[in-house]
């Protein structure tokens, strides 16, 4: 095996296929590929893995990738997927150098050329219905039948194609075939369609045409005009390649790019199918194509996912020529790998508990050196501001503390990051027993965060300044599915939504310093996670998305579901962190 000289990786098979190709000077060692979306939806993460390939294939090999709009099925198609589509590529740091292209660009020449085969006797006029043209196709093990339309003259076949272009049949009427052998054990080549007839306006081409070429007709021949040395796609095309060729083989003089196939990307806990992920949409189960739990390019990028962490996971994935299902955790992981790199660290507090430090001065406000990232020392620090009144999070303070809950309780002693020792001298209940504040003391001698007698603490907590802190509303997003498989569980999709999947906290309190975060900036929470600003949010009224927690919470889980089918009582497994209702 060849190596990658960048990464020292091992080539794959298709890299290792471009680079002989180059190497052998065909096409004159130029190398073109494309990504060929159809603008009927956002793209989403498997999508991601075919750019990374046919635009990383190009770039490494010195060639061009065009991105082209598979447009040939208007009533599907519109220009807001196109915008889309355009942004989200760009998003993942590709370009495709200047316009992109459109397969509807071609339709006068993909009619020549249909033409061209009707001459040859290659294609013909059928006029068998829907209906019939299935019985006649016969099932994989049976072979299909002849159409009586299949010996029509070259002259009808002209005038009647003509005529289908000129708008004078009704939808169905007529389709043009190509005459291929309708008993060939691959169902492709069963004289397939290349036109039908589809009184439709397109999202460009408008009124101007009535038929519509199909989707093996269009893409070949798209390949073939834009000069496409390398077709990429995925392996559910490796039946149709016999087509590719054929097409290629019955049009004179025209360019021959090469179809290759390689596995789609699937993940557990994810849908990757425009057709279900819509479904999510019209079925109201989502907000919409960016709501940060669906697997969109759109949706990831409002969750703060970085497109590095997505080049990062096709990267580690690799090609392969078998479907798989890749983990889920390793996009949470390539997330928190790249985030831990580049994500300044703050203070929020997501479940505010009110504490007052008794010994402190009522008045006084010191700024104290917070480090930013202690990852990058480029990163530099910031000031935090402390005073008598702060907030921590609920969920560090037990009144009546379990065996291994090391964080605040009553009498005990803690460290509050950047700031001071504390201990906790009382904890103040409301009439129902919840604990609604805490007072304690500090120990001035133990700013930065040591005690000079060598004292330890167990815990270090997070927390802002009551007087100081921003307010702020923090969605919490999780896995939209709880079950690994969602496309192919039993019963109903909603039957395996996770409940959990969205928590919205309304009242958090965030440290002064995100005060004009602007949307889109990505931090760490400490100790919770890393969020990211919404576009929705203003200085008025902040809002964050969480993008992932800082540890993988549901190996546990996982397990548990795995005892769980194995007939095992399962462990008890803790489950992402709860708010604690105190007291
Ligand atoms: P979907 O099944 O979600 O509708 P699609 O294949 O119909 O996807 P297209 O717009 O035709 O969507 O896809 C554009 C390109 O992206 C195609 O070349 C296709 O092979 C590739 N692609 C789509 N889904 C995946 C995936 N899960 N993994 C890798 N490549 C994919
Ligand atoms: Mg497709």
């Amino acid at each position: 095996m060849t190596a990658d000289t960048n990464t020292s990786r091992p080539l794959d098979f298709i890299r290792e296929r471009v680079r002989a190709d180059v190497a052998a000077g065909k096409h004159g060692g130029n190398v073109v590929t494309r990504f060929p979306p159809e603008p009927n939806g956002y793209l989403h993460i498997g999508h991601a893995k075919a750019i990374c390939l046919d635009f990383g294939v190009a770039e490494e090999y010195g060639g061009h990738c065009n991105l082209r709009f598979d447009d040939t099925n208007p009533t599907a198609e519109d220009t807001e997927y196109v915008d889309a589509i355009e942004r989200d590529v760009r998003w993942l740091g590709f370009d495709w150098g200047g316009d992109a292209l459109y397969a509807s660009d071609y339709f006068d020449q993909l009619y020549e050329w249909a033409v061209e085969l009707i001459r040859k006797g290659k294609a013909y006029v059928c006029s068998l219905s829907p209906e019939e043209a299935r019985a006649y196709r016969g099932r994989w093990n049976e072979p299909g039948r002849e159409s009586p339309y299949r010996n029509r003259s070259v002259e009808e076949n002209l005038d009647l194609f003509e005529r289908m272009k000129n708008g004078e049949f009704a939808n169905g009427a007529h389709t043009l075939r190509a005459k291929i052998d309708m008993s060939s054990s691959n169902m492709n080549l069963r004289d397939p369609v290349l036109y039908r007839i589809l009184h439709a306006e397109h999202h460009r081409t408008g009124a101007r045409w009535c038929i519509y070429p199909m989707y093996d007709w269009a893409h070949g021949q798209s390949d073939a005009i834009e000069n496409v040395t390398h077709s990429l796609c995925t392996l559910e095309f490796e039946d149709h390649r016999p087509l590719y060729d054929w097409f290629l083989d019955h049009i004179d003089g025209i360019h021959r790019p090469v179809q290759i196939e390689f596995a789609r990307l699937n993940l557990t806990y994810t849908l990757t199918s425009k057709r279900k992920l819509r479904r999510l949409i019209d079925e109201a189960l989502v907000d919409g194509w960016d709501d940060p739990r669906m697997p969109t390019l759109t949706a990831l990028r409002r969750r703060g996912c970085p497109p590095e962490a997505i080049r990062d996971l096709c990267a580690r994935v690799g090609l392969t020529k078998n479907d798989s299902v890749v983990d889920l955790s390793q996009l949470e992981f390539a997330i928190r790998n790249e985030l831990n790199r580049t994500a300044p660290r703050v203070m929020g507090v997501l479940r505010p508990l009110k504490i007052v430090i008794e010994n402190y001065p009522d008045d006084l406000v010191e700024e104290l050196d917070a480090i930013n990232n202690p990852e990058d020392a480029s990163a530099g620090a910031r000031k935090a501001p402390f005073s008598k009144v702060l907030y921590i999070e609920q969920d560090d303070f037990r009144r009546d503390p379990p065996r291994k809950f090391f964080r605040l309780a009553p009498g005990r002693e803690v460290r509050l990051r950047y700031a001071y020792f504390i201990t906790c001298t009382e904890a103040i209940e409301d009439e129902d027993g919840n604990v609604v504040e805490l007072r304690c003391t500090y120990d001035p001698a133990t700013r930065g965060g040591d005690a000079p007698d060598g004292r330890k603490v167990k815990a270090t907590l997070h927390w802002v300044s009551a007087a100081h802190a921003v307010p702020a509303e923090v969605r919490l997003y999780d896995r939209l599915f709880n079950h690994p498989n969602p496309a192919a569980a039993p019963g109903e999709i909603e039957d395996h939504l996770n409940p959990g999947s969205l928590e919205v906290l309304k009242d958090c309190r965030l440290e002064p310093s995100l005060a004009e975060a602007a949307p889109g900036a990505r931090v760490q929470f400490e100790r919770l996670g890393y969020f990211c600003v919404d576009p929705d949010s203003t200085p008025d009224a902040l809002v964050f998305n969480r993008t992932v927690t800082l540890r993988d919470t549901w190996a546990k889980i996982e397990r548990a579901q795995k005892q769980k089918m194995a007939g095992k009582r399962p462990a008890a497994a803790e489950p992402p962190r709860t708010p604690v209702k105190p007291g």
